[in-house]
């Protein structure tokens, strides 16, 4: 699934290509993909692209006519951008543009959808305004994480997953910035001391920014918008390693459910 980093790659692409590009025609292929909650029903035909923003793993497409493509690429979704129109299987929505190229909507699955928004309502949307801060803005801090943690019983790595904690981390990088960090991910969020909150911050920090700087991970489905995998899958330490020599201190790295997701770590490197 498509975390931060995967979608911000995404977004950097299409921002260089999108912005002043019409929409020539849009041809929705699976009507679930395409919500429409706005009162034009033909949006965004014949209207302009003029940003390309992420909030969280969401993508925000802003068009001339206030109005806002909300993405949630989800399990397999993936934002295709084609100067040239190629056939491609799974794909749900196609936008044609006035320079002959085709931004698609590819989705095996079919989780992921395209949301039509007034921009009025994208503001006020609650998914969107329900979003916990940036992990690579301001707002991420050891103080806001070591007060946001003070309640929370549940284990730390379930907090992460939280939206409304931290917008964008999804289970490859609740895992990776736990080890980067020293901290098993079982650990009771509220005991976790003002040390080890900055310590998991910077951690967050610095292993969404390598990933970045990596493309993105491409673990099974994940693509760009060029149709090309990350290399961050390389990197990794703990995610899709379990029962493998830690790179660290060669322990075998113990795989376990946690809230539902398998979650590995290092029983020797994370207290
Ligand atoms: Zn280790």
């Amino acid at each position: 699934m498509p975390e931060l980093p995967e979608v911000e790659v995404i977004r950097r692409q299409l921002a260089d290509v999108l912005p002043g590009r019409q929409v020539a025609c849009c041809t929705v292929t699976l009507a679930k993909a395409f919500r429409n909650l706005t009162e034009a029903v033909s949006a965004p035909c014949g209207e302009v692209f003029t940003d390309v923003r992420r909030r969280g793993k969401y993508l925000l497409l802003d068009t001339d006519k206030a109005h806002t493509l909300l993405v949630h690429l989800r399990m397999t979704g993936a934002l295709l951008y084609d100067t040239t129109p190629v056939e491609r299987s799974h794909v749900r929505v196609r936008f044609g543009l006035d320079n002959g190229a085709e931004l698609a909507f590819r989705d095996v699955r079919t989780f992921g959808s395209v949301t039509v928004l007034t921009a009025a309502a994208a503001a006020a949307y609650p998914p969107l305004t329900k979003l916990g801060p940036e992990p690579l803005g301001p707002d991420w801090t050891p103080a806001y994480l070591y007060a946001a943690t003070r309640r929370r019983t549940a284990a730390i790595k379930t907090v992460l997953l939280n939206q409304e904690i931290v917008a964008g981390i999804g289970n490859i990088y609740a895992d990776e910035s736990l080890f980067a960090a020293g901290i098993r991910p079982t650990r009771p969020a509220r005991k976790l001391s003002k040390v080890a909150c900055r310590r998991l911050c910077e951690s967050v920090r610095h292993v969404l920014e390598a990933s970045l700087a990596h493309g993105g991970t491409s673990f099974r489905d994940y693509r760009d918008s060029t149709g090309a995998r990350g290399d961050n899958v390389r990197y990794l330490q703990v995610y899709g390693r379990g029962g493998a020599p830690c790179r660290h201190c060669g322990a075998t790295l113990a795989k376990v459910r946690l809230g539902g997701r398998t979650t590995v770590y290092c029983p020797h490197c994370q207290r």
